[in-house]
Order: C-alpha cells, then structure tokens, then sequence
C-alpha cells in the first residue's frame, strides 16, 4: 500500500490523531495544476473556447517541507471556484506572475515561487501535520479551509485582515492548493468541518459562503438591515446561492435573476418568492458594443417593482459589464450596489447621474476576513445555510469540471473526490443531518 493510500485507509477506518501523525506522509502527491511553460497555449483563442481539460493536468508533485505557522491537511473533497477557470485560461493574467511576488516575499514564500501552480481553492479534509507554531489545531482535526492567506507580521492586517497589503488567496495568489490528495495551509485558515455533512457538501462552501457573507452581512460591504430587498444576479450560482440564503436569514427581501425556468424553479423551492429568468425577459442592456440602453435598465426596474412593489435597497454585483449599468439604474435613492467580481468584463459603464443625484454607493468586497468565514461556516454547521453542491468529479476530471463552471453549466458548486473514496462519506452526526433535512442540505443535486 502506498503512504497516500495508507492515510486515506486510515481516515475511513476512524484512526485517532496520534495514528495519523506517527503515519509517514510521502514524497509526493497527487494534484490538479497549470504549468508555466503552457500560458502561451491559448493564442487567438476566444475565451469562451478555451478549454481548461487541456491545460489542467493531474500527475505526481513534491510535497515541500511547511513553515511553523503551517499544517498539511489530507484532501478529502474539493470543490470547483471561479477563480480555477481563470487560472486554467490564464486570463486575465497567467497567475505565475503572483507566485513570483509571493517567492520574492520570505524564504517561506520562495517555495511558491515553482514552474507548476496547483489550483483550488476549498477543502474539506484531516489535520496530518502542524507546525511548531501552531496551538489550536492538531493531527485528526476535521477541517474545512478558507482561502484567505494573510501573513500576520504585516500591521495592515490587523484591523480587517482583507486589507492586508499582502493578502493573497490560497490555490490562487498561492501554491500548494486544494485540488489535490494534500495541502498546505496557514493554520489561521482552517475552520471545523460541519459534523452532519459529507466531505464533498463540506468542501464546497468556504470560498463562495464566506464571500457572500461578507457582501449581504458584513458592515465591511452590505451591512443589510431586516426589510430591505436586493437584487441577486446569478441567484442559483456559488456565490448567489448563499447570498439568497443569507437575505432571508436576514430578514430582507431577495428578487433572484436566473436564465432557465428549472433555476427560477430551484429559487421557489428554496424560498425566494420573487424570481426573475432574464433570459425569459431577454434584456438587452447594451445596444451594441459602446452604447447601452436606458429603456432597457427601466424595464428591468419595473420588472422589479410588479414583484416587490419598491426599488430594491441593494443589488448582489458581479457579472460586471452585462448588467452594472442597469444595476446602479435600479438601486433605490441611498441604495448600495455591492460588487466582488466582473465575470462577463471589468471595464464598467453606467450612468453617473443616476448614482450621485439618488446618493447611491459602489461599495467593493472581496472574499471574507477569518471572523467573516469563521461565522459564515458556523451557520452551516448550525444548519441554517445550506451546501450547494450540484455535482461531483474524480480529481482526475478536474479540467472538465471547471470547463462546466466555465460555460455557465453548472448549477451551484461543483465537487471534487480527492482522497475520499466514493461521495458520501464523512458524516459524523447523522441525527442532526436529519433534523436539519435531507432534502434541503441536497436540494441542488437534483440539477447534477
Ligand atoms: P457561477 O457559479 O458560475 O455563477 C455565476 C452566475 O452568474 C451564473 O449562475 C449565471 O446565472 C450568472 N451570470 C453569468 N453571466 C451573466 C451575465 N452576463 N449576466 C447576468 N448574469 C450572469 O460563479 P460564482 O462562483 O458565483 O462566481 C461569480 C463571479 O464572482 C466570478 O467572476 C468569480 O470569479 C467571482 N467571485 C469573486 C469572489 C471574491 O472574493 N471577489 C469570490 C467568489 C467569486 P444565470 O445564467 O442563471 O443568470
């Protein structure tokens, strides 16, 4: 038996963490990476065309020695963000060029700094190993991972640690990612693994709960009061999903923009009275390539209105130049247009009068601090927000999954088997799954 699988064996058979730490880690391991003499691969290819099954490749890597403040967590599951696609197309940069900041930072940083970059940016998975440093986290610890990596010596850390001057995010800015049998972390970026989940339901929530947190919950970015509405684009996407879950834990009002009527369906059944299916509507926000239309924006504000009655008090941001303009068109008067990303461009148009004259904000976010992720995690060990995971790949299927995610296929998260065996393992509290219900910890895999 190899050392990778003695420790998996070991975790399905329930070892205890002094097992697992007397247990010999390998040499190498398994992992899903871009290489850096392959960014140039995509040359007079439309974005939309580039495949990421031909530059993510799965093969034995190095596993290097960690730093006092680290841990080595075996992969149990992993889960699909954006933030691969863009890694895997090398848009809209290689991210090569963020290795090499990071190498240039310690003599920590330099192991980053390598001619492969392994991707992913969630995890569920087993504490094997903790550096010296580390006090709250131990061998056998049950884990999920943030992917906020902040290095705690730098003073602008430490009023909202998203403002660091050297914040990175894990599998992305950094190296050693998840989509792989083993990782390695900061310890101040694990956080325990909900009890009454799966490995893969467990892995799929860090990245796109905690950054949703923050934008709908955090007086860091949206702050959102009971009562108030907001307008949620990509309303059964990663991000979207737990932004409609946290409006209504709120008390607020979510009206969820979707493109299919089996999306606007799974919005109804999870509580989101007010759907609109834009593709339905067939918005055209943009004329043509420089000019967009103002009857257009109104449209959707009357749209918005038939449903709710009012204007919305805040609007859930990100596909970026498709719809900004309409966006701040429909914030009610000293409403926020919350935004954390520009998936379909980040060169943004909108009309400056509608936003100065009604006092509206921009305010920007950008994923979560550790208290942020911390609270947003223990509402889904809490029961009260839900995994999204629509479907799961083998890791070695890592590039066609993160092609669904790419061509807007994929419904809610999308899951990686890493060392785990097969899905549905790993759920250590049965009977509270059962208060919480099956049906609503699995309501998305109905569309896998
Ligand atoms: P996702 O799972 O693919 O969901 C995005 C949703 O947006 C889709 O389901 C789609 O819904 C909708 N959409 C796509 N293109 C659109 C358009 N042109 N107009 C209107 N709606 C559109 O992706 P995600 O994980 O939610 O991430 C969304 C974006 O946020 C990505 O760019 C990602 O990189 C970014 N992000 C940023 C952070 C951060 O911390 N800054 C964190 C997470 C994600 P319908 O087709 O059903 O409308």
């Amino acid at each position: 038996m190899t050392e990778i699988a003695a420790i998996a064996d070991a975790i399905n058979q329930g070892a205890s963490g002094e097992d697992l730490a007397a247990l010999p880690l390998p040499e190498a391991y398994r992992a899903a990476f871009v290489k850096d003499d392959e960014v140039d691969m995509w040359e007079g290819v439309a974005s939309e065309d580039k495949d990421p099954r031909k530059s993510l490749h799965v093969d034995d890597v190095p596993l290097p020695e960690i730093a006092p403040d680290e841990a080595v967590v075996a992969v149990m599951a992993s889960a699909i963000n954006f933030n691969t696609v863009w890694t895997s197309i090398f848009e809209p940069l290689p991210t090569f060029g963020f290795l090499k900041r990071l190498g240039k930072e310690s003599v920590w940083g330099a192991r980053h700094d390598l001619p492969y970059h392994i991707v992913g940016s969630d995890a569920a998975g087993v504490v094997l190993r903790t550096g010296s440093a580390v006090r709250n986290w131990k061998p056998g610890d049950r884990v999920t991972i943030h992917c906020n990596h902040v290095d705690d010596q730098d003073p602008t850390a430490h009023d909202d640690s998203m403002l660091a001057a050297n914040q990175r995010i894990w599998g992305f800015e950094t190296n050693f990612g998840s989509l792989a049998d083993l990782t390695v972390v900061k310890a101040n970026q694990l956080m325990p693994k909900p009890k009454h989940l799966t490995w893969e339901e467990a892995a799929c929530n860090a990245l796109c709960n905690s950054t949703s947190y923050r934008m709908i919950v955090s007086q860091h970015a949206g702050d959102m009061k009971q009562g108030e509405a907001v307008l949620i684009w990509g309303a059964t996407g990663g991000i979207g999903g737990y932004a409609v879950q946290y409006v209504l834990n709120g008390g607020g009002v979510p009206v969820g923009v979707v493109s299919s009527p089996e999306r606007a369906e799974l919005l109804h059944d999870m509580g989101c009275e007010h759907v609109i299916d834009r593709r339905e509507k067939g918005y055209k926000f943009w004329k043509d390539e420089h000019t967009q239309d103002e009857s257009e924006w109104r449209r959707l504000g009357k749209d918005i209105r038939a449903l709710i009655g009012k204007d919305v008090e805040m609007v859930f941001e990100h596909p970026g130049r498709q719809t900004f303009g309409a966006s701040v068109f429909v914030t009610a008067r000293a409403g926020r247009i919350i935004t954390c990303a520009a998936t379909s461009g980040y060169m943004i148009e909108y009309d400056n009068r509608h936003l100065w004259m009604k006092l509206k904000r921009i305010v920007s976010s950008h994923f979560a601090n550790y208290a942020e992720a911390w609270r947003a995690n223990q509402a889904l060990c809490d029961g009260t927000v839900q995994p999204l995971l629509s479907k799961v790949y083998p890791l070695e299927e890592t590039g066609a999954a993160a092609l669904t995610v790419h061509k807007n296929e994929a419904e809610g998260k999308v899951g990686v088997l890493c060392l785990a065996a097969e899905e549905g393992l790993g759920i250590d509290d049965p009977e509270f799954r059962e208060q919480v219900g099956e049906d609503k910890i699995t309501l998305f895999r109905r569309m896998g």
